[in-house]
């Protein structure tokens, strides 16, 4: 669906409840429209939703109410499997924690996601070779995770959320675990592949400065939105 021409991600009415002590709204109302390309950060203290809100739009958890959409598909309408393909084709996710696996190499980590979802030998090499240079590892493609320092784990992991060409990346705290410097290298990169690719990111986060990057600010306190802002702070 190359010429789909609406939101590539849409929420509507978005709502998570937890059914714990007297109950608590993890999200309400949550109105969101993403078009392709767009650079999107989510800020807020922590506990104001952001994992909820990014874990939802990507097909990891369920809404308690209201909808999204991708692309057209909307969520509630498939079933576990279903999703579960959608997420593998259409979905990158970048964590703080980096969550690569242990026992492969920085280049097998990249590829892996194409494994799963059936590309051939050949186009992997071409791919992950590509994704390697972009992020600037080439030198340590052989290297397993604990090998890497945190800033080139984190690098890994935005190769692998990108090898399949997702429509969507959504990362959460990319940045949580990096010092300053790594911090910015990283920033630096999702911009990169923002502006060269055109790839659509959605990034949580509690630093400000990934705000300068961004379309689209959106400001979340207790699971709703409460502000959004251009790259200059601005209202929109
Ligand atoms: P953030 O990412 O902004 O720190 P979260 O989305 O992790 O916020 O959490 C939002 C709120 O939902 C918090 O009050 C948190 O305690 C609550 N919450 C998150 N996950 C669960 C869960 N599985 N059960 C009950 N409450 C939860």
């Amino acid at each position: 669906m190359s010429n789909w021409q609406g939101p590539i991600l849409s929420c509507h009415e978005l709502t998570k409840f937890y059914p714990v002590g007297d109950g608590l709204f993890a999200l309400k109302n949550v109105e969101l429209e993403i078009r392709q390309g767009q650079f999107v950060v989510v800020m807020g203290p922590s506990g104001s939703g952001k994992s909820t809100l990014l874990n939802i739009l990507g097909g990891i958890d369920r809404a308690t109410y209201g909808e999204v959409i991708l692309r057209g598909r909307k969520y509630s309408r498939l079933s576990e499997d279903d999703l579960a393909i959608l997420r593998r084709k259409e979905i990158g996710m970048v964590f703080q924690f980096f969550n690569l696996l242990p026992e492969l190499t920085a280049l097998e980590n990249i590829g892996f996601p194409m494994r799963l979802a059936g590309y051939g030998d050949k186009e992997i090499r071409e791919r992950t070779a590509y994704l390697l240079d972009a992020v600037g590892l080439q030198e340590r493609k052989n290297h397993y995770p604990s090998e890497l320092s945190g800033g080139e784990q984190q690098r890994v992991a935005i190769a692998r959320a990108l090898a399949n060409r997702p429509a969507v990346v959504l990362a959460d705290e990319p940045t949580g675990n990096l010092d300053s410097v790594r911090s910015k290298e990283i920033m630096q990169l999702f911009s990169k592949f923002n502006k060269e690719e055109g790839q659509t990111f959605i990034i949580a986060t509690h630093d400000r400065n990934f705000m300068e990057y961004a379309d689209l600010t959106i400001h979340l306190v207790d699971g709703e939105i409460r502000e959004r802002s251009d790259r200059s702070g601005a209202p929109i």
